[in-house]
């Protein structure tokens, strides 16, 4: 195990441990259950589920959907949980802006589970979560990227690298109309990647994809240092087309 390794472990160890000193709570409403999700948000949680490109993932009647058969996407393949609205997009905002951390221990956990499941996904030489701004690690406290990574990383028994990082300032996506969220990432990433990855494959975890810009331009960083091929994995995705450009 190298010192990635090692670090990673101990962080996972420990969150473990927190974990097991507070009762669970239901990742929608926060009400304390004896289940990840209680009754009421179980229901309003919607999986992505239905026959689904086997490229992008996104919905459709053939194989391949009509834009993977035109556009090549940077990266190999494309699969989320869940839809994003209601309990799943609860869940995400009280991770993120409510600071709930024992949600992305749940969600990330699920996300890995089903990866699992996907023989693809399992071949991967690393996890590597998508970075928050040093501005949003200051006021959040955490990369709730890299807490979904982490379980990941541990379901799968893949270690996890977090070797990306923002080159230069840029607008939250969220902020963005979808048009101009392409330009706001556009060479956003600057990736340090270990030796152990060049050539490899590697899982892209990522909490929400939206118009897939985050996750294009992070897999141009990772395709630039030598990584083969990217396969990227979200917790949740919002119902429209990945964007092309
Ligand atoms: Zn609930
Ligand atoms: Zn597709």
């Amino acid at each position: 195990m190298n010192w990635y390794g090692i670090a990673a472990w101990i962080k996972v160890a420990l969150r473990q441990l927190q974990l097991s000193v507070y009762p669970p709570r239901c990742i929608g409403c926060g009400v304390f259950c004896a289940m990840w999700v209680c009754q009421n948000c179980r229901g309003r949680m919607e999986h992505w589920r239905g026959r689904i490109c086997l490229r992008c993932g996104q919905h459709l009647r053939s194989r391949v959907c009509s834009t993977c058969r035109r556009e090549r996407f940077p990266f190999l393949q494309f699969r989320s949980l869940f839809v994003y609205r209601s309990a799943a997009k609860d869940a995400i905002c009280r991770l993120k802006y409510g600071k709930q951390v024992y949600i992305a221990n749940v969600l990330g956990s699920l996300l890995g589970y089903r990866l699992r499941l996907l023989k693809g996904y399992q071949k991967a030489a690393g996890v590597v979560p998508i970075p928050i701004s040093w501005r949003h690690k200051l006021e959040r406290g955490f990369n709730q990227s890299e807490l979904l990574g982490e379980q990941v990383s541990r379901i799968l028994g893949i270690p996890l690298y977090s070797c990306l990082r923002y080159r230069r300032h840029v607008m939250p996506q969220s902020s963005l109309r979808r048009a101009e969220r392409h330009k706001n990432m556009q060479g956003a990433f600057l990736a340090k990647v270990p030796l152990s990855l060049v050539g490899k494959r590697v899982i892209l975890v990522d909490d929400v994809l939206t118009t897939g810009s985050t996750a294009r331009e992070a897999t141009y960083a990772l395709l630039e240092e030598g990584i083969r091929e990217i396969w990227v994995a979200t917790v949740a995705r919002s119902k429209g087309r990945i964007a092309v450009i």
